[in-house]
């Protein structure tokens, strides 16, 4: 075995960070400690109870209290949520539990990678979990040498336990969560996943609070545009720089016997509080367009993978015939912040007042290509607008892909004394 080997095999059983254990064993080898004796010593800073040697119990900690400078605890809480998730790890399969824990000092995520018997409201006695860190913040990982044991009395915890959750609260990272919606849209789609050849299917879930995008991994024939369902286990991820649901083999999809409203309008923010959200899926704001960027009017997009094509050039496909296309980048503010609003083809058209043929003979004749630019310009700088899309938030900015775009028929003056009461509040 190498040690490569040597140190995958350590991380399985402590079910902590691969690298980390790989850095230790290292670092003890080139002491030239054997490598038995170094695996020792490493389950034993690990806290690995099955080791007889190992010192003592771990310390019993309030969830507040544990760092990740804890190498593991024991604690008593209130389990909140439990979402089970298939996962590859190193090569196989693996079914681990993760949601979120409470008592009452605060709340910490976990791992399971033993099937413990737990359920949401359940309060348990967790013996020797390892702590690991995610996402700079301490994590519990329940594993071989972990023991979870029901409590005689129950903790009273301030925190919603179930996960049941409207769409509009949902984040990337979210486990365990229950959801009624109204499927909006549901397409099945063949993709190439880590087992070849699978069939998804990708739509739209709706209700009272928002619109979010989602992906079953496993179809489930009840999630079929129009029906109302509850949906039981779900995780969330980023996709597109929203958060998008997913659904898996271990979601159950029941068919609700109520329509779940879903609201025709989009939720309305501040563009502070929508880049401060991370992203968006179906937002409204309303601001006034200040300039245009760059990369508006008459574009040219690579034929192969869509990007615009600059002197003839696409960045990954090199030299290529572009291929013509209308679009508009306008830098939108709202005196709390600013995006840039991004419209397609048809939107681009419609402040333009003219299609890609008319572009094209536009810019034929002033002999500039900017010319198509300079006029939609000159139509919406300086002008209100109400613009509703989809927001993602990245390290190059705030982008709102737009689905409408409207002058605002709201009197700017009304408009400006709501936003400095808003600011002011
Ligand atoms: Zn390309």
């Amino acid at each position: 075995m190498t040690l490569e080997d040597h140190a995958e095999e350590l991380a399985s059983d402590l079910g902590v960070d691969k690298a980390e254990v790989k850095a230790d064993l290292e670092n003890l080898v080139s002491y030239s400690v054997p490598m038995d004796e170094a695996k020792q010593s490493l389950r034993r800073k690990y806290g690995d109870g099955s080791d007889s040697s190992g010192g003592g119990a771990p310390p019993s900690k309030h969830l507040a209290d544990v760092t990740t400078d804890d190498g593991s605890v024991s604690v008593t809480a209130v389990v909140l949520t439990v979402g089970k998730r298939s996962i590859r790890y190193q090569g196989e399969d693996q079914v681990i539990l993760e949601g979120e824990l409470a008592d009452e000092t605060g709340k910490l995520s976990y791992t399971s990678w033993e099937q413990f018997d737990i359920s949401p409201g359940d309060t348990v006695h967790i013996g020797n979990a390892n702590v690991r860190e995610w996402d700079g913040n301490p994590e519990l990982n329940l594993g071989e040498s972990t023991s979870v044991e029901q409590a005689e009395e129950a903790l009273d915890v301030a925190h919603d336990i179930g996960g049941d959750t409207r769409l509009a609260a949902l984040e990337p990272g979210d486990r365990g969560i229950n959801v009624e919606v109204q499927v909006l849209e549901s397409e099945s789609k063949t993709i190439d996943g880590r087992d070849g050849e699978t069939d998804i299917l990708s739509g739209v879930f709706g209700d009272e609070s928002t619109r979010l995008p989602f992906t079953d991994w496993d179809p489930h024939p009840d999630l079929s545009e129009g029906a109302s369902v509850r949906i039981e286990d779900t995780f969330i991820r980023e996709f597109r720089g929203v958060p998008s649901v997913n659904v898996s083999e271990f979601s159950t999809v029941t068919p609700l016997d109520r329509t779940v409203d879903v609201s025709d309008s989009a939720q309305q923010l501040s563009i502070r509080e929508a880049v401060d959200a991370g992203g968006l899926f179906d937002v409204e704001l309303v601001g006034n367009i200040i300039a245009l960027r760059d990369g508006s009017g008459l574009i040219e997009r690579c034929p192969q993978c869509g990007r615009v094509v600059q002197n003839g050039q696409c960045r990954t496909h090199g030299e290529v015939d572009g291929e013509d296309d209308l679009r508009t980048k306008a830098i939108l503010d709202d005196g709390t912040g600013t995006v840039t609003v991004v419209l397609d083809e048809e939107l681009t058209e419609e402040v333009y007042g003219g299609d890609i043929e008319d572009a094209k003979a536009h810019a034929r004749e002033e002999m500039d290509k900017e010319a198509v630019a300079d006029t939609i310009a000159e139509r919406i700088v300086g002008h209100e607008y109400t613009v509703r899309g989809s927001l993602s938030v990245d390290e190059y900015g705030a982008n709102l892909e737009a689905s409408e775009f409207a002058e605002s028929d709201e009197d700017p003056a009304t408009r400006a004394r709501e936003l400095l009461q808003e600011v002011r509040a």
